[in-house]
């Protein structure tokens, strides 16, 4: 990490070095300069309790400050109609007051993560099937919308699948048309809906089985036919009412390409998750730059900062200084 004092020093040696080559003729590259006036997003996940300790405007202020100008949200309760421990539209007033707009929001229906989240001790229910949960999903949007519709939110997008449900074609399928049923809800409301990816949307499945990751190594014994999870969701949706969300970190996760699969569903893909091992950059494993460049390309705008290990204490600093890694990146608009 470049402290500041190193940064200047750099920073004064390359003006330095800019006078010696005008003086030689030779071209210098221009020293890196911090442009806070970028279209940067946070999913504020990557806060976790830091996003609501202490004064939530002045959070929003420390936000606003790094250049970051769209949030999506994490933490919404659709029983409680709030965010975090916060009521929604005293979020959104706080939000507004420092320039910041709400773009988007993750939400799962309760009825997926059911079996995840049983209290300890309580007594197993027993597990509906993706087919059976139809009406629940379709039930569960409708007041989502409505909140959300107040919050102004451009998107709703579903973050994950419950672990271990996909287990063949037909499992992808079913899932895939529930994507299809939250769509057409939450679309009716004025809201797109979209889905995120983690890594086990990576994993291959065949008519029958699950397929490892590296389903690839066993192309030669039987697994010629399997596909990619997310091919079939994205096959199986209806592009209208279903969009999705790449993070590219959790693609990286799952021997996947985010370039290939920008390039490959430049339709379908809109939005992306900017994420790294820790703080951006600093892995040097993921190929920012070609990135960006492709998602551009492709006609998109939002983006939004995801670092893990929220409960760190550490999250509003690794913020900062992935928004500066972004921030000093011309390949960034
Ligand atoms: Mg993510």
């Amino acid at each position: 990490m470049i402290n500041r004092r190193d940064f200047l020093k750099s920073a004064s040696l390359l003006s330095l070095g800019a006078l010696a080559a005008c003086n030689s003729k030779e071209a210098t590259p221009a020293a890196p300069v911090e442009n806070k006036n970028k279209g940067l997003g946070l999913q504020i996940y990557t806060l976790g309790p830091e996003m609501f300790a202490g004064d939530l405007n002045a959070n929003m202020k420390r936000i606003r400050e790094m250049g970051i100008k769209n949030l999506e949200l994490a933490g919404y309760n659709a029983d409680s109609h709030k965010i975090g421990e916060v009521e929604l539209l005293d979020f959104k007033k706080a939000a507004e007051d420092n320039d910041l707009k709400i773009v988007s929001s993750h939400v799962t229906p309760g009825v997926l993560m059911g079996g995840m989240f049983q209290r300890p001790g309580a007594p197993a229910a027993k597990p509906k099937t993706l087919k059976e949960m139809v009406n629940d999903v379709k039930e569960f949007w409708k007041p989502v919308v409505e909140d959300h519709a107040k919050l102004g939110v451009e998107y709703l997008v579903q973050p994950m699948m419950p672990p271990r449900t996909i287990n063949n074609i037909d499992d992808a399928k079913d899932f895939a048309n529930l994507l299809n049923v939250s769509g057409e809800v939450v679309k009716a409301g004025g809201i797109q809906f979209g889905y995120h990816n983690h890594n086990m949307e990576m994993a291959k499945v065949t008519a029958d089985s699950q397929a490892a990751v590296l389903g690839d190594l066993f192309s030669g014994m039987g697994m010629r036919d399997a596909q990619i999870i997310e091919d079939l969701y994205m096959d199986n949706t209806d592009p209208a009412n279903v969009i999705f969300e790449l993070d590219c970190y959790w693609t990286v996760m799952g021997q996947q390409d985010p370039v290939a699969w920008l390039t490959r569903r430049a339709d379908r893909i809109k939005m992306l998750h900017i994420k790294d091992f820790m703080v951006l950059g600093a892995s040097g494993a993921m190929n920012f730059k070609n990135i960006f460049e492709k998602f551009y390309a492709n006609g998109n705008k939002y983006f939004f900062i995801e670092i893990e290990d929220t409960n760190s204490g550490k999250q509003f600093e690794r913020l900062e200084e992935s928004a500066r890694f972004l921030n000093m990146s011309d390949f960034v608009k």
